[in-house]
Parts: C-alpha cells; structure tokens; sequence
C-alpha cells in the first residue's frame, strides 16, 4: 500500500559550501580582531572598515598603496544567446559566437589574485551569458582552489538555469547568484508573477522564495546564511543605463553626471581576452571605448595594470567627478552602488 506521508523538501543548504565570516571583520582575510564594529573605522582612503591596526589593508604589494577592490568581473567566456535592446550586445552581432577565455590567462589572472589573498567578489560575466560556458564548473573548482577567500558570484539570464545546476552551482561555491529575467520589450513592468512562471519552468516553484522590491525592480529572493540567490524582474527604462554611450536603441537614463564615482576605486572589470577596462560599462571592440582599455593581461600582470597610471589617472579624476580623462563618464547613469559609495559595507 503506498504510503500517504508526503516528503517534505528542503533546500539543499546542505550541500552550499559555507564560508564562515566574522560580523566584526570585513576583511577577515587580513585581520583577526574581535573588536566590535563601535570600535572599527572606516578608512577614508580605501573605504575599508576595520580597527586601526589594519586600517589602510588591503593594498597591493607592489608599494602603490593602490587598494585591492572588492569585486572583480572575469568575463571568461564571449557568447550570450539575447540581443538585449539594453545592452551593446543588442546593437550587433559581437557577442553570438563562444569563445572561452584561454585557460592559461585565466590561471594566471586567478593565480595572482589569489596570491595576493583577494577576499572579495569574483564575478565570471560581464557581456557574456556565464552558463552557456561548458566550463563553468572546472572554473569554479580552479577558484576554489586557488581563491580559497575569495566570493564567487554568477550573474545569468537564467535561460539554461535549472534546479539542478543551481544546485551544482551553490554546491560548487557560487556564494551570490542573480537571474535577471529581463522582458523581451524594455517597456514591460516587473510582475512577481513572471518570476514565479520562471521559476516553475526550472524547477524552483517548491524553494522558499521571499518577495521582496529591489533597486532594479522585484526579486524572488531566497538566502542561507551569507549564500543568497536574487531573481530579479527588472524595470528596464527606469533601473538601467546607456552604458556609456554605446546602446543607441532605446531612450536609456543619460543625464550630465555630477557625482563621483568609485567604480574605477573598487572594482575590475576584465574581458574574455584578458584586457582590463576601466569600467564595466567599455565595450572595448567599439572604436568609441577601444581608448578605454587599459591593458593586456596576456603581457602584463594585473598589478602592474590596476595600480598603473592610466587607471590611476582615472580612479583620482573620478573621485572629484572630473570626466576629462574619460568622456563616456559624462552622462553616465549607472546606478552600481558601487559607484556611489566608498564604503564595502554601506
Ligand atoms: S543584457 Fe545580459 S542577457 Fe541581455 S544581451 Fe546583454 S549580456 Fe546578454
Ligand atoms: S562614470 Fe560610468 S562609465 Fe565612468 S567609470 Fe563610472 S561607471 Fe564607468
């Protein structure tokens, strides 16, 4: 007679891998203190909140006193399936074909964020879709491995995103992950109820999902511990920008930018072929932002390019909201907290 008790599911939180960070340490990786966060400070140089006997870490070892970021973009692949109208990708055909980041470059990059002790985020997108990339999971363990600190982040359409492969993923390390189901027309509102369609379709009707409003739009959020997933229904006209100049097609936010920013402080953003740009919003295979590419990390390592005068020159000009080194800044939008605050824990 079969039984009439029915299971009861619960999220594999059992198989995320945790990776246990004090409240009172930011940047654990460098620091031991238990002093409360009463007795820490903010580091008006580099953001940092931490006691004063580590108040100016992390820096780069190379004597700059340029400070590691936070978060860095690692576009190991090239192709995403969408021509978002939002996006450069949806002026052209660039982004259609795949084409893996060279696993040597990608080794070196990660070898030497990881020898530096680099504790922040470590995002595998930028103008690509990260799971249409065969590879995923041999990177994730390789980051594991040799950036045991670090916090790995997947950022996807979610159109190949199933139940199990998030799983995998969660399993794997991916410590934040954030589908963005964007609509097929910039015009149409965010709906919880697109969402929860999305979430049928993969699998994930059954996960205790939280409603919740976010910056972007609505999110079905679901999180354990420091391990978060974000399904975010965005509000495209209002919530998201021209990407310094190079989406055309739709009405996008541009305004004369008045404020800072500290992108160019706190995060590198590294495309499939090794050159790091100034900001996630280059677009360096259009000539309008080919100037913005700062190097080749096939030839030169990655201190020598973030602490070099080019980013140097940009990070200084952004912080007093001067764009006369970088024109695309001007009518920048981007609405990254990144680029509004100094502070990692603001
Ligand atoms: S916005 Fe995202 S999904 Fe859309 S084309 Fe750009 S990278 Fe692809
Ligand atoms: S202002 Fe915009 S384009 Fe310029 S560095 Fe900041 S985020 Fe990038």
């Amino acid at each position: 007679m079969p039984s009439t008790r029915r299971s009861v599911w619960r999220p594999p939180i059992d198989r995320v891998r945790r990776q246990p960070r004090s409240p009172t340490t930011p940047h654990s990786a460098h620091c031991t203190s238990q002093r409360s966060r009463a007795h820490q400070f903010r580091s008006p140089a580099t953001g940092i909140r931490c006691c004063t006997r580590h108040l100016e870490k992390p820096t780069m070892d190379n004597g700059s006193g340029v400070a590691l970021p936070r978060y860095v973009e690692l576009e190991t692949s090239r192709r995403c399936n969408r021509t978002c109208g939002w996006c450069p990708n949806g002026e052209g055909s660039l982004r259609h074909d795949q084409e893996l980041m060279d696993w040597d470059l990608f080794a070196k990059i990660t070898g030497e964020l990881g020898a530096m002790g680099y504790d922040g985020w470590l995002a595998n997108h930028n103008y690509n879709e990260p799971l249409l990339n065969p590879r995923v999971f041999d990177e994730l363990d390789h980051v594991g491995q040799v950036l045991p600190r670090a916090k790995p982040a997947i950022y996807t359409n979610g159109d190949v995103l199933r139940e199990p492969m998030l799983t995998r993923l969660l399993a794997a390390g991916v410590q934040y992950l954030r589908v963005t189901r964007y609509p097929h027309r910039a015009e149409t509102p965010a709906s919880y109820e697109s969402l929860r369609t999305w979430a049928r379709r993969a699998g994930l009707a059954q996960w205790p999902w939280e409603e919740r409003v976010v910056r972007q739009g609505l999110a079905l959020v679901w999180q354990r511990g420091e391990v978060k997933v974000e399904v975010i229904g965005p509000n495209i006209i209002a919530a998201y920008n021209n990407r310094g100049g190079t989406v055309t097609q739709l009405p996008m936010l541009a305004s004369p930018r008045i404020e800072a920013c500290w992108m160019t402080a706190t995060s590198a953003s590294i495309d499939f072929r090794g050159r790091l740009k100034m900001c996630c919003c280059v677009y360096p295979d259009l000539d309008d932002h080919a100037g913005y590419v700062i190097g080749d990390l096939t030839e030169a390592s990655f201190t020598e390019l973030w602490t070099g005068d080019q980013m140097s020159g940009y990070r200084a000009a952004h912080a007093r909201a001067d764009w006369s080194l970088s024109p695309a800044c001007r009518s920048c939008t981007q609405p990254l907290p990144e680029t509004r605050r100094v502070s990692a824990d603001a």
